[in-house]
């Protein structure tokens, strides 16, 4: 019953209800005003650079339309947040998000797509309880702390093999040279490394060990055109370029399936996931949608081609930046750069607080480097807008000239 109707009072319509609420009505206005402000990429004083790590920016069109959906989810009025996950409206939610996937990522029909709970962290277990024997053996190669975590919870579950590791340089460059023993289940890389900003630019590297791959793809999935039928399996946070925390994407290839023997919980079972079409339990039903819209978007501006051209020459102008002035240091091997994450610091820690509080004066959020690489990162995902990274270069340009 609703809580404004007396026992026996004939309920009211939703469209009654809300509009005798004054409260409701107060904040469909301020929803207009808020979705107003994010078009405009400004708060009500000032414009707004989200370079966040992740959670991260996303589209505006996104922010709109999630915002519209939180009140009246395509005219049904009811909130996206309120709909039962076994109802055809988020069948449908569900099923164009995955046929995006697929036709994003020109994935083949060998490849299932799968939305599972619990953060790219829980793939660094989940995956090797599925594809992992106990008496067998994994490679993986050591580039950072997503890394590192990804090879100690492999671990649990059957030998691990590191095959390469730039640890002891703080995983300032890509160890390029390392052999994997061919009898490996599977060969594990981090192809962005969010933390300390190097990318495996040439995949291809891997492509001829001979084993199965597998990639934590978090920090720079559909951001440029890869080979995605190469790998056994994908997976990724969604919080970076495909939608809001609390969603990962898992990309498997369903042969590599029902090959260890170990008992593996019910929840954790990509087959089971696979049967039930990522709705085994409740998922995060708002999560998805957000990936969806986000999904949608990506797909209207021309597509994971599309975005690798932006995030070219929006990393282009920063590392320009950065390689014109010898106040700013490029803190890794220049063939690594990551286009997602881009990072520096200065010789001068004076001067870093001073160039970071000029950043928040700017309105430049999340600049800070990570506290293992120290210095600054900007990530600039697909969402990130060109007119952000021309505002912060402008910044760092102002700054080097007054500091010489
Ligand atoms: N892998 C990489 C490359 C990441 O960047 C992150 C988080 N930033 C993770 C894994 C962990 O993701 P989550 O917080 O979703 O578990």
């Amino acid at each position: 019953m609703n809580n404004s109707t007396k026992p026996g009072e004939k309920m009211k319509s939703r469209e009654e209800y809300t509009n005798n609420l004054s409260i409701v009505n107060t904040s469909g206005v301020f929803i207009n005003f808020i979705s107003e402000l994010y078009s405009m990429n400004k708060t009500a004083e000032k414009i707004v650079h989200n370079f966040n790590a992740g959670p991260s920016i996303l589209p505006k069109p996104v922010f709109e339309e999630a915002s519209r959906s939180i009140i009246d989810f395509n005219n049904t009025g009811l909130s996206i947040l309120e709909i039962g996950h076994r109802t055809q409206l988020f069948q449908d939610v569900i099923d164009e998000a995955i046929a995006l996937i697929k036709e994003l990522m020109l994935l083949d029909d060998e490849h299932e797509v799968l939305f599972l709970h619990g953060g790219a962290s829980s793939q660094f277990f989940q995956m090797p309880m599925n594809l992992l024997h106990d008496d067998a053996k994994a490679a993986y190669t050591d580039t950072g702390v997503w890394a590192a975590k990804a090879i100690k919870e492999a671990a649990l579950y059957g030998n691990v093999d590191v095959v390469c590791s730039s640890k002891e340089q703080n995983y300032n460059h890509l160890p390029k040279s390392f052999h994997v023993d061919p009898a490996s289940a599977y060969l594990h890389l981090t192809t962005n490394n969010t933390i300390y900003g190097t990318q495996w630019q040439d995949l291809s590297l891997f492509y001829n060990k001979g084993v199965p791959l597998v990639a934590d793809m978090s920090s720079d999935i559909l951001s440029r055109v890869l080979d995605f039928n190469r790998f056994e399996l994908i997976y990724a946070g969604a919080q970076k370029n495909i939608g809001a925390a609390g969603v990962n994407l898992v990309i498997v290839n369903k042969k590599c399936l029902g090959k260890v023997y170990r008992k593996i919980p019910s929840m954790l079972d990509y087959r089971n996931h696979i049967e039930a079409g990522s709705l085994l339990n409740t998922p995060p039903v708002f999560a998805i949608y957000v990936c969806l819209l986000t999904l949608r978007w990506l797909k209207s501006i021309g597509g994971v081609a599309e975005a690798e051209k932006q995030n070219y020459i929006k990393a282009a102008l920063l590392y320009d930046a950065i390689d014109a002035h010898d106040l700013f240091n490029g803190t890794v091997a220049k063939e690594d750069r990551s286009k997602m994450n881009v990072c520096f610091t200065m010789e001068n820690t004076d001067l870093e607080k001073e160039f970071l509080s000029l950043c928040k004066e700017e309105g430049m959020i999340g600049v800070k480097g990570h506290r293992s690489a120290g210095g600054f990162r900007v990530s600039l995902y697909n969402a990130v807008p060109y007119e952000s990274v021309v505002a912060i270069t402008d910044l760092m340009n102002y700054f080097a000239k007054k500091n010489v």
